[in-house]
């Protein structure tokens, strides 16, 4: 996916300079191309952080408190364990994948951020509670 985005800022970049190195086909091309691709490493490197979810626990999207008081969220199960649980209860139907079911449950509750980012509020797994030494 990298690659990939990796290419189409190469070439809307060539193409904004008025370069043809994505355009011609041959090869003598190549030392353009990869200047441009050179280029596109350069912004990606630029705006990292802007593809990096907030961490579990951080707050930074979180909605200010007098806001929060004037809304009641639902109960929060977080994708991660929503799909942890989806995982454990397929077991129950394929008991001969039960490692491998039981590994990516054991992962995805891992990966949960444990707080909803804009309410705050904890996930309701159980994992959670059982598992403070993890
Ligand atoms: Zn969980
Ligand atoms: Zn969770």
């Amino acid at each position: 996916m990298t690659t990939d985005l990796r290419n189409r800022i190469a070439r809307a970049m060539a193409k904004a300079a008025g370069s043809k190195a994505f355009r011609e086909p041959g090869t003598e091309w190549n030392h353009l191309r990869s200047v441009w691709l050179g280029h596109a490493d350069a912004a990606l490197a630029a705006i990292q952080d802007q593809f990096v979810p907030p961490p579990p626990g951080s707050t930074e999207e979180q909605m200010p408190d007098d806001i929060l008081a004037l809304i009641d969220p639902p109960p929060y199960l977080s994708t991660a364990c929503e799909t942890a649980q989806l995982l454990e209860q397929a077991v129950a139907e394929h008991p001969e994948r039960q490692a491998g079911l039981g590994e990516w449950a054991r992962r995805m509750h891992a990966r949960c951020r444990t707080n909803n980012k804009y309410t705050g509020r904890l996930c309701d797994c159980g994992h959670h509670g059982e598992t403070a030494d993890a």
